[in-house]
């Protein structure tokens, strides 16, 4: 068995082979330096300062000398030939596969403007990524952030912490426009204005200006510059599929996958950021999470030992930012109703979406017990109304049928 892509997905695939009772080779390729690695914390623990980067580590040396996992690091996969089923190495080498697993995750956006390429301009993806931001933070003063995503705003977080001056520059007109509800926008675009930062929303990047080859300064289309001695780009991922294009795996958007992380090809799965799933309805779901890393990891290894293991669960995600935790399950996107549990205002609260009457998704912000809750309320489909939702005096877990 070959993976390609030693990140969370890539060794889940290996983790979950070892689980299933497959007994022979495991190659787990990556070409980043270290080993598996959290990526959640980069623009959390690990900007703040609060998290040392040797707890970053999946698993340590030995736990792939235990499980008889090759790991190669540093190692870039240059070519797949699917008619001989082997992987050529960058450096030539070839390995021959009976399965193999593409888990290669995903490549920061570039901001296409002028000036993207200055020095203090910095995208976050890698652990190399995180130190290069860690380090311009210890030296800034001005920080703008482009990009009102997840990441551009825990990077804002962290940055507000240390005291430094914050501008967060959205185009969209809300922020966490791709990936969250208007209502949860703008509590987010409250949380970091009452935390001392600049939210500039319909703020298009237009240029980058720079003196000596280091940024001085971000353009925006109203012809307004605002200044700053870093800027962090957060404008989103694209999945990186150049190795399944290149030997003709249908892509859109993401390597298309079914539930079980099936490719067009029995011997290839794929898994994690680079997939998109095939979906009923026609346009393919993309997830970035750890959850379906982790899941598609578990369905994948199932898939090449000719076993059926779909990855049905609601989807979960979660971001850190100061004092406030968010944990989402399910997908928000064409609810008809929302009912609160709990106080925006004192910044413990769910929001319960609704499609139709049935629970489609669930916000909570420091509520986390409302969240394993929800999660199994979303897996189990089970019917619970607006009004008990919104109920504080009816525990969530005395809402599931008996016997869940
Ligand atoms: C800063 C940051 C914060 C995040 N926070 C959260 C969070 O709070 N909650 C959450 O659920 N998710 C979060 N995510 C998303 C989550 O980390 C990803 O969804 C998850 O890591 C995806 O795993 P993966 O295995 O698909 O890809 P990755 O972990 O990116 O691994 C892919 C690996 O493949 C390697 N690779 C690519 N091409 C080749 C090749 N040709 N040869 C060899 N190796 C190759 C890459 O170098 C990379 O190491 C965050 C991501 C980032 C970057």
């Amino acid at each position: 068995m070959v993976i390609v892509g030693a990140g969370q997905g890539g060794l889940q695939v290996a983790e979950s082979l070892r689980a299933e009772g497959y007994d022979g080779p495991i190659t787990l390729i990556g070409e980043e330096a270290s080993a598996p690695y959290h990526r959640p914390p980069l623009s959390k623990a690990i900007l703040a300062g609060t998290m040392e980067e040797a707890q970053l580590a999946i698993r340590g040396a030995e736990f792939f000398e235990r499980q008889r996992i090759a790991l190669l690091t540093g190692t870039r996969v240059a070519a797949i030939d699917r008619s001989a089923r082997h992987v050529r190495l960058e450096d030539g080498r070839r390995l021959e596969y009976r399965g193999l697993a593409l888990a290669t995750g995903a490549r920061v956006r570039r901001l296409p403007v002028a000036g993207d390429e200055l020095d203090g301009v910095l995208g976050l993806r890698s652990l190399d990524d995180a130190r290069r931001i860690r380090v311009a933070l210890d030296r800034a003063a001005r920080v703008v952030v482009i990009g009102g995503g997840y990441i551009g705003l825990e990077v804002a977080a962290a940055a507000r912490k240390r005291g430094l001056e914050v501008t967060i520059l959205e185009a969209a007109d809300r922020l966490l426009a791709r990936s969250a509800t208007p209502f949860l926008a703008a509590f987010y675009a409250d949380l970091h204005r009452s935390q001392g930062a600049l939210v500039e929303l319909g703020a298009k990047v237009v240029a980058l200006d720079g003196q000596g080859g280091r940024v001085t300064a971000v353009r925006t289309a109203d012809g307004r510059s605002h200044p700053a001695d870093l800027v962090v780009v957060g404008v989103g991922i694209v999945p990186d599929t150049a190795l399944a294009e290149g030997c003709g795996l249908a892509c859109d958007g993401g390597i298309l996958v079914d539930d079980s992380a099936r490719t067009d090809d029995p011997a290839i799965v794929a898994v994690g950021d680079c997939t998109a799933r095939r979906t009923g309805t026609g346009t393919p779901l993309r997830l970035e999470s750890v959850q379906n890393a982790v899941e598609q990891g578990r369905s994948a290894a199932a898939a090449l030992l000719g076993r059926e293991r779909p990855f049905t669960a609601a989807p979960w995600f979660w971001s850190d930012q100061y004092d406030v935790k968010l944990q989402i399950v399910g997908l928000s996107a064409d609810h008809d109703r929302m009912v609160l549990r709990g106080s925006p205002e004192d910044r413990r609260f769910s929001a319960f979406y609704f499609r139709r009457d049935a629970l489609v998704a669930i916000d909570s912000i420091n509520r986390p017990a409302d969240h394993m809750a929800g999660r199994k309320l979303l897996d189990h489909k089970t019917m619970i109304t607006p009004e008990q939702a919104a109920d504080e005096s009816l525990p969530l877990a005395s809402l599931m049928r008996p016997g869940r």
